[in-house]
């Protein structure tokens, strides 16, 4: 990212680096995509010049009226090349297309595997993400990045090999001399003509590609403002269509703030009257106009020459066709090779963009300690001067806290929001380390078992959970082939039956409309979803961080009961801001401004007048007369 930020192209050194760098990313995470593509493009470049060259024989074998037998051979030879190279680039091309046709997809899959082995502070943090984005944005906006670097090296690797055709199949052409005979046209054989000629060839194929990357430099010069237009594109073009704006849109008119900000002059990149048209019209639209204009020049040039050599009597008509088609190759190849070069430096910054990505490091200790699988399931946590500060935050959100718990016991966190409570379960879970102080598991410091091990000690019902645009019971089960039992039973216990009972495919129900027409559920069916996603996963621990907004009270207080009966001998943590669904625990936690400000059972609690629990009971006890 800094990089494009900073619009400024990196040193030709710096941008040759990066894209060896970004190849090697790219060959280890698709390889045979990588190299199907390029094999194909030099077979491709090459392949041409066979037939270049036959042909020019088979011309010269005419125009000096060689016999019917050596003509048939020659024509017949001809052919079967064209035929043998053609099918061999239908074999290599039907390579490559398979082997491509997944390559987005392994593209995207690098990077999603990358957000799931970073250290979640990590996936979590926004500048993460916004390099993620950028890196999505640049990709389908303009191509940029770890795809162009594949298409420009495909298209350099062809180039090159187009280039030593070219070169081997015109070199005589300025060899040969023009005899005597040729008058005035000898004085093509000086070699100061010679070599005028093939500098104005070689500048000319210099300098026009040039041009054109020069005009594509733009784009990354533009970059910042590329990025913001192109998220706005997104969020208008598709975000804010999806379900959950619909209704807005229409009762507060909401389409008109696109045409509002198209304008503006850090959105409205691509609007009729933005930057972009802006400098087409001018900068960028001369130089891809001189360009080409350019290109042209040195056909014209390259034929004019051949043709007076071939006048003067240098060849004949054979060679004619050989020059020409090597040279409208070789201008090609040249501006192509030239072009790709350059474009390896405008794209350089957006490579770095990925490789940032891609070897951000992790940096949270990850043990080797398996947690100790006991068949009594008797564990112990412990908190120790346990203070935490949010990544990128000033203010401490859990301040020395300090606490011990056994499992087969009911702990309850309460506290109203903001107190630290999910914030608990976080360093628990080990999403976040602590910033001072300790967590330890049966007295060892949680940082020393394994990370994956550990992570299979807990399921969590997290305050803000998510469930899967996948069917019913695969969401349960956590993966396709699931214990078809095993759910039905979670989805009992967790108070979803009658509702499945409604379902006409059950289990195979899809949820929500993103692949199948599914069903939409209400808050608090999803919770049971979730709640039973967590009884299938059968962890020692379990988890549930309050419901959010979707359930009143009641409906809390009785999840939270039922919750109470099926955690069997599991240890169950319960966070809640309200009192009454937590207050059959053994043990409960107030917590209070990142502190934990008291702690005992709901009697006990409740009969320390002056303290927090007493004040915040007191405040909700109107919401709990019907029970
Ligand atoms: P509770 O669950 O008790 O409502 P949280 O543990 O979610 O409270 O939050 C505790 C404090 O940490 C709050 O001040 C909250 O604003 C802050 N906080 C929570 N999540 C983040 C985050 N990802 N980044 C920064 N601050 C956060
Ligand atoms: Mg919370």
């Amino acid at each position: 990212m800094k990089k494009a930020n900073e619009n400024k192209l990196p040193s030709w050194n710096e941008a040759i680096k990066v894209n060896f760098r970004g190849l090697k990313l790219l060959f280890s995470h698709c390889g045979p995509a990588v190299i199907s593509r390029l094999v194909f493009a030099a077979w491709k470049a090459l392949s041409p010049y066979v037939t270049v060259w036959l042909s020019a024989r088979l011309i010269d074998a005419i125009a000096f009226g060689k016999d019917p037998a050596t003509l048939i051979r020659l024509a017949i030879l001809t052919l079967a090349s064209v035929f043998a190279a053609e099918l061999v680039s239908a074999l290599l091309e039907k390579w490559k297309n398979t082997e491509n046709a997944l390559r987005w997809h392994s593209l995207r899959h690098m990077y999603h595997q990358k957000f799931g082995a970073m250290d979640f502070p990590d996936a979590d943090d926004p500048a993460v993400r916004e390099k993620y984005t950028a890196i999505q944005n640049f990709m389908w906006g303009g191509n940029w990045g770890m795809n162009r670097l594949l298409n420009n090296t495909e298209k350099m690797i062809s180039s090159f090999c187009s280039l030593f055709g070219g070169i081997a199949l015109s070199v005589t052409l300025f060899t040969q001399t023009v005899p005597e005979s040729g008058g005035k046209l000898t004085l093509l054989n000086n070699p100061v003509v010679v070599i005028a000629v093939i500098l104005a060839m070689i500048g000319i194929t210099y300098f026009a590609p040039r041009l054109s990357s020069r005009a594509d430099s733009c784009w990354s010069r533009l970059a910042n403002k590329h990025l913001s237009a192109n998220k706005l594109f997104s969020y208008f073009g598709w975000d804010l269509f999806e379900d959950e704006h619909a209704q807005e849109m229409r009762i507060y008119s909401q389409e008109k703030f696109a045409e509002g900000y198209q304008k503006n002059v850090k959105f409205g990149l691509f609007c009729s009257k933005g930057e972009l048209a802006r400098i087409s019209w001018r900068e960028r639209g001369l130089l891809m106009a001189a360009g080409s204009a350019l290109g042209v020049v040195f056909t014209g040039l390259s034929y004019v020459f051949v043709c007076l050599k071939a006048l003067g009597g240098a060849f004949g008509v054979g060679m004619v066709t050989q020059y020409v088609g090597a040279i409208s190759k070789l201008s090609g190849s040249v501006s192509g090779l030239v072009s790709s070069i350059g474009e390896m430096r405008n794209n350089a910054p957006f490579i770095e963009n990925s490789l940032e990505f891609m070897s951000i490091p992790n940096k949270m200790y990850r043990g080797t300690l398996t947690v100790e699988k006991r068949r009594d399931r008797n564990y112990e946590i412990e908190f120790r001067n346990v203070s935490f500060k949010y990544p990128g935050s000033d203010a401490y959100a859990l301040k020395n806290v300090s606490m011990k718990f056994r499992v087969g016991s009911r702990l309850a966190i309460v506290g109203q929001n903001g107190s630290g409570k999910s914030t608990f379960i976080k360093l628990l879970c080990r999403l976040y380390d602590p910033t001072e102080g300790e967590i330890l598991l049966n007295g060892i410091d949680i940082r020393k078992y394994d990370y994956a091990n550990y992570m299979s000690v807990f399921s969590v019902v997290f305050q803000d959970f998510r469930l899967l645009a996948f069917k019913l019971g695969e969401n349960v089960g956590g993966c396709r082939d699931y214990d078809r039992e095993k759910v039905l039973d979670s989805l009992e216990k967790a108070g979803f039956s009658e509702r499945l009972a409604t379902l006409p495919d059950g289990l195979d129900t899809w949820l929500y409309k993103n692949f199948e027409d599914g069903v939409n559920l209400s808050g608090g069916e999803a919770q049971k979803l979730a709640i039973a996603r967590a009884l299938y996963k059968n962890a020692p621990f379990i988890i549930l961080d309050e419901p959010t907004a979707a359930l009143d009270p009641m409906a809390e207080a009785e999840i939270y009961s039922r919750f109470n009966d099926i955690s069997g001998d599991r240890t169950a943590i319960y966070i809640s801001h309200r009192l009454s669904s937590t207050r059959f625990c053994d043990e409960i936690a107030v917590f209070h401004a990142g502190e934990i400000v008291q702690q005992g059972t709901h009697a006990g609690l409740l009969a320390d007048e002056a303290g927090q629990y007493a004040r915040l009971w007191n405040s909700q006890a109107q919401y709990y007369t019907e029970s």
